[in-house]
């Protein structure tokens, strides 16, 4: 008999490849949470936490936040009751540490535990969609000025707040978060790969095509 695949999903991808935008639909497809440790982090800085205070400094550079402030707060959100079904982690792990971190949680990445879906998308195409990305204040969903406008400039669809370039959406620190992408996070592919818990995707074309892509790869019911 076969396990069924597990809903315990990460998606991996270098920063604007579009992982918050599909791990929302997922989310919504298959009833799971969406569980984004960048949203998290933002979350913690505009309340002010010790938390947030440390966290900050290494996000406004590009670099990493350390694994054990990441894996003190992944640890808690994954204990929540909403998890048990599954989850969409978006942005988590980062790092290889971090991966065997989570197998550590989760009883290891098999196809029927937890399975990581990756988005490849170009550099270039990354560089445009991150500088024209702008975000909800209240809410953090995501716009993009040219492929995903929202109906009213500067104003959230959803929830009516105020949308925000963030600090680390500029271009120079974009060239060091794909540096930190390429050096410490692209080696995921290959962990998650040698265990069979590797699904491939290719993050271009309009987001709906892209998601039809995801669900297709995944074996999720229409
Ligand atoms: P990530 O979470 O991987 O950094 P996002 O989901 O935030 O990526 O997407 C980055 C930017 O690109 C956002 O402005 C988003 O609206 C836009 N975007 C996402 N998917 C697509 C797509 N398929 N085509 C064009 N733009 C996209
Ligand atoms: P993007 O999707 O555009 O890559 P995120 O919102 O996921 O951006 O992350 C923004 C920043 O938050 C990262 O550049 C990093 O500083 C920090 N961060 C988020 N998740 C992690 C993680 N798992 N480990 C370390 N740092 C993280
Ligand atoms: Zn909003």
């Amino acid at each position: 008999m076969t396990t069924p695949a597990s809903s315990k999903l990460v998606l991996l991808g270098p920063p604007g490849a579009g992982k918050g935008t599909q791990a929302e639909l997922l989310s919504a497809r298959l009833g799971t949470p969406h569980i984004s440790t960048g949203d998290m982090l933002r979350s913690e800085i505009s309340q002010g936490t010790a938390l947030g205070v440390r966290a900050k400094g290494f996000m406004d550079k590009g670099e990493l936040v350390p694994d054990d402030l990441m894996l003190g707060i992944v640890r808690q959100r994954l204990a929540r009751m909403d998890c048990n079904e599954g989850f969409v982690l978006d942005g988590f792990p980062r790092s290889v540490p971090q991966a065997v971190s989570l197998d550590d949680i989760c009883g290891g990445a098999s196809p029927g535990k937890l399975r990581a879906l990756s988005l490849d998308v170009p550099t270039d195409e990354l560089v445009r969609r991150l500088t024209e990305r702008r975000t909800c204040r209240k809410c953090g969903a995501m716009y993009h000025l040219t492929f995903e406008p929202p109906k009213r400039p500067g104003i959230c669809d959803k929830c009516g707040g105020d949308l925000y370039q963030r600090d680390d959406d500029r271009e120079e620190i974009i060239a060091a978060r794909l540096e930190v992408y390429r050096k410490e996070t692209a080696p995921l592919l290959t962990f998650y790969r040698e265990r069979s818990a590797l699904v491939e995707v290719q993050g271009t074309g309009a987001t709906e095509q892209v998601f039809r892509r995801v669900v297709a790869s995944l074996g999720v019911p229409a």
